[in-house]
């Protein structure tokens, strides 16, 4: 059986096709419906994209929300990630706001973690929920150009490097979207 994934971000994508490489994942219509992000929580966004999208199309969905939380910022971006810096969900404004933000906190608060939750559904069945996480430290310049998004300026603790200067199986072992896909109990290959 194919496997819709249910997101247009072809980061998250290449991510998970990496980790699913057995599956025939297959990308999401170009007619298929916009679901609004609005749900407090990443498992209720990533909950809702999977249901959603598995009834229109009549296909089995496997939908991502993730983000990045930072403490010092009480937790945001978090569910706000995306369009942080406003509905352009430009990668850079991003990260220029996150630097802003953060100007003068010391190295030992800017701890943040990236989180990911991940939502396997039938059309009108949720077949499987799963949640990750990883930890890290808000850095003051960035660092690497791999990866996507707050990337460069997200120290990973378990790597000792940026996820932008990880390579993408490095990433994958420890990250949110890798932990979070590990833990799903259908359909996966471990990396
Ligand atoms: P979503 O499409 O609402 O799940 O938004 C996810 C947003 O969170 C992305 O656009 C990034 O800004 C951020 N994000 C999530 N996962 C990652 C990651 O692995 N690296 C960098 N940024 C991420």
């Amino acid at each position: 059986m194919k496997l819709v994934l249910g997101t247009r971000s072809p980061d998250k994508i290449r991510e998970i096709r990496q980790f699913l490489r057995a599956c025939d994942c297959v990308p999401l219509p170009e007619d298929a419906p916009v679901v609004p992000e609005d749900q407090p929580t990443f498992l209720g966004n990533a909950e809702k994209k999977a249901l959603v999208l598995a009834q229109a199309l009549g296909a089995l969905v496997l939908a991502d929300d993730s983000g990045l939380e930072v403490d010092a910022l009480g937790g945001e971006p978090g569910v706000h990630s995306h369009r942080w810096a406003g509905e352009a969900c430009d990668d850079d404004a991003n990260n220029r706001k996150l630097v802003r933000s953060l100007e003068g906190v010391p190295e030992p608060a800017r701890t943040a973690r990236y989180r990911c939750a991940i939502v396997l559904a039938f059309p009108s069945r949720v077949m499987d929920r799963a949640e990750g996480a990883c930890e890290g430290r808000i850095t003051t310049a960035p660092r690497g150009t791999g990866g996507f998004g707050y990337d460069p300026y997200f120290l990973s603790l378990d790597l000792g490097k940026t996820f932008a200067e990880a390579t993408p199986e490095e990433k994958l072992r420890v990250s949110h979207r890798g932990r979070a896909l590990a833990a799903l109990r259908f359909p996966r290959t471990a990396p």
